[in-house]
């Protein structure tokens, strides 16, 4: 029965299809670890480690990786952050109505094409918009 087994283990085919199963898996190993260390590494994760831990415990690491790998790309993250910062700034500038340029909420002209855009008080001289009739800072009339 033994020698059965021994002969069919040393047919040529038989040892092709083990060497090519060893080669499959031997590249496999390696683009898992390739790609756990640039996920990683995109994920803002510690990558050298990610990728060590599956280069020595393959599935298993990959499969620990998976679980506890941080859940978006840090360039994405960081790549919400500005926008969300860009649309903070945008809400907080406010454009003139003639020439669309960015003014500054006291501004009383436009500085590019010189548009009224608020008064200043005649108390307290604060910048007040056009239609307000009384001062919100000093209470006095207009
Ligand atoms: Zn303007
Ligand atoms: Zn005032």
């Amino acid at each position: 029965m033994g020698d059965v087994f021994g002969q069919i283990m040393s047919n040529p085919a038989v040892v092709l299809a083990k060497n090519l199963c060893l080669l499959f898996w031997f590249v496999f190993h390696l683009a898992l670890t390739f790609w756990t260390y640039r996920d990683a590494d995109r994920r803002g994760a510690m990558a050298w480690f990610w990728s060590l831990a599956v280069f020595i415990f393959d599935i298993a690491g990959w499969a620990i990786y998976l679980v506890v790998r941080p859940p978006e790309f840090a360039a994405d993250a960081r790549e919400r952050d500005l926008e969300i910062r860009a649309k903070e700034v945008a809400l907080s500038l406010e454009t003139c109505p003639s020439c669309a340029k960015p003014v500054e909420k006291d501004f009383l002209i436009c500085p590019s094409c010189m548009k009224k855009l608020r008064k200043p008080c005649i108390e307290c001289g604060k910048a007040l918009k056009l239609p307000w009739n009384v001062c919100p800072y000093c209470k006095t009339k207009q």
